[in-house]
């Protein structure tokens, strides 16, 4: 039986915005009216263009940021109501990779100092961090050493693998990669996913991979979820969203990927144009409305509701619901 161990219903983060100096005030709908569900074991993907809302619903689950409305459970508890002990936990149980692993490496710390700080942190004693960091290199596949070696010595996927050992020592549950490929070469990229496999695996992790690029997806994610202006727009499997995408946002970021042959890109009728727009100023009804071939008046007043078009595979838009019809 499936395990959730991040939930969300409703979920919402607006952040204020606006000009002190004509007083006006606006708000910025990054994330609106989420619902998802992540089970144990789950690599899940969040796709979708810049501005989307990923990163602030990443920001969300790691505690960096607090929810305007509706709340997270991770593991069954709600960060905002969490005990010291809970929330200890909890930092511990979520780890994080970025996507530029050079900038997120202190560069005057060497690679043992910086995959041993979160331990000192959590107190554990030099010794013990110092056996743990090296546990950790040969869990990435470095030699221990890289210990003694400064990040501006290594390559990327080096870096990346830095970056993932010092995410891995204190022994986490779930792990949210923010686009963890996007700053390396093709062929290190498929290094580095790989080894994100095997110590998925090794290690039974949880993890969500943000990403706009839906090769990653199609490669290592069992579900994905889309993200359109703040919203969720389709979710399902992997092999249901990217192979039988329903959504016309999803079908034009299919358009958009090398996944298709490029050489038919510019002509696949799906392909998306114009940009998504403001997260401030956002149409009453469908937010993908003024971009979307599809539209109709209704698309325009109303705002469609998730509906499942097959096991497993939800869609909001009003094309799946009058074709049930
Ligand atoms: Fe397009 Fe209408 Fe579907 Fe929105 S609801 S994606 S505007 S067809």
């Amino acid at each position: 039986m499936s395990t959730p161990v991040i939930e969300m219903h409703g979920l919402k983060k607006y952040f204020k915005s606006g000009n002190s100096l004509f007083r006006t005030k606006q708000w910025v709908h990054a994330v609106d009216d989420v619902d998802m569900v992540i089970n144990k074991g789950e690599i899940v993907g969040l796709v979708g263009e810049s501005g989307s809302g990923k990163t602030t619903l990443a920001r969300l689950i790691l505690n960096l940021t607090q929810p305007t409305e509706s709340e997270i459970l991770v593991d069954g508890v709600n960060p905002r109501k969490a005990t010291r002990a809970q929330m200890r936990q909890l930092r511990k149980d979520i780890a994080v990779v970025f996507q530029d692993p050079g900038g997120n490496l202190n560069p005057r710390q060497t690679v043992g100092n910086s995959i041993m700080r979160p331990m000192i942190i959590h107190g554990v004693n030099k010794k013990e961090g110092y056996e743990r960091a090296l546990k950790a290199l040969e869990m990435v596949k470095l030699d221990k050493s890289y210990m003694d070696n400064y990040p501006a010595q290594l390559s990327g996927g080096q870096q990346q693998r830095i970056a993932i050992a010092r995410a891995l020592v204190l022994d986490p549950k779930i792990m949210i990669l923010d686009e963890p490929t996007s700053a390396l070469d093709i062929s290190v990229q498929a290094q580095v996913l790989n080894l994100l496999l095997d110590l998925q695996e090794e290690m039974g992790l949880t993890y969500m991979i943000i990403t706009h690029d839906l090769n990653i997806v199609n490669y290592v994610c069992d579900r994905v979820f889309v993200m359109y202006l703040g919203k969720i727009v389709e979710y399902g499997s992997t092999e249901d969203v990217l192979h039988r995408p329903s959504h016309p946002y999803t079908k034009g970021l299919m358009a958009a990927s090398p996944i298709l042959d490029p050489t038919q890109r510019d002509k696949n009728p799906e392909r998306l144009s114009g940009d998504p727009g403001s997260l401030v100023h956002l149409a009453p009804g469908c937010r993908f409305a003024p971009r979307c071939k599809y539209a109709s008046d209704k698309c325009r007043a109303d705002q469609p509701q998730m509906v499942e078009i097959e096991p497993g595979h939800c869609a909001a838009c009003f094309l799946d619901v009058d074709a049930e019809k």
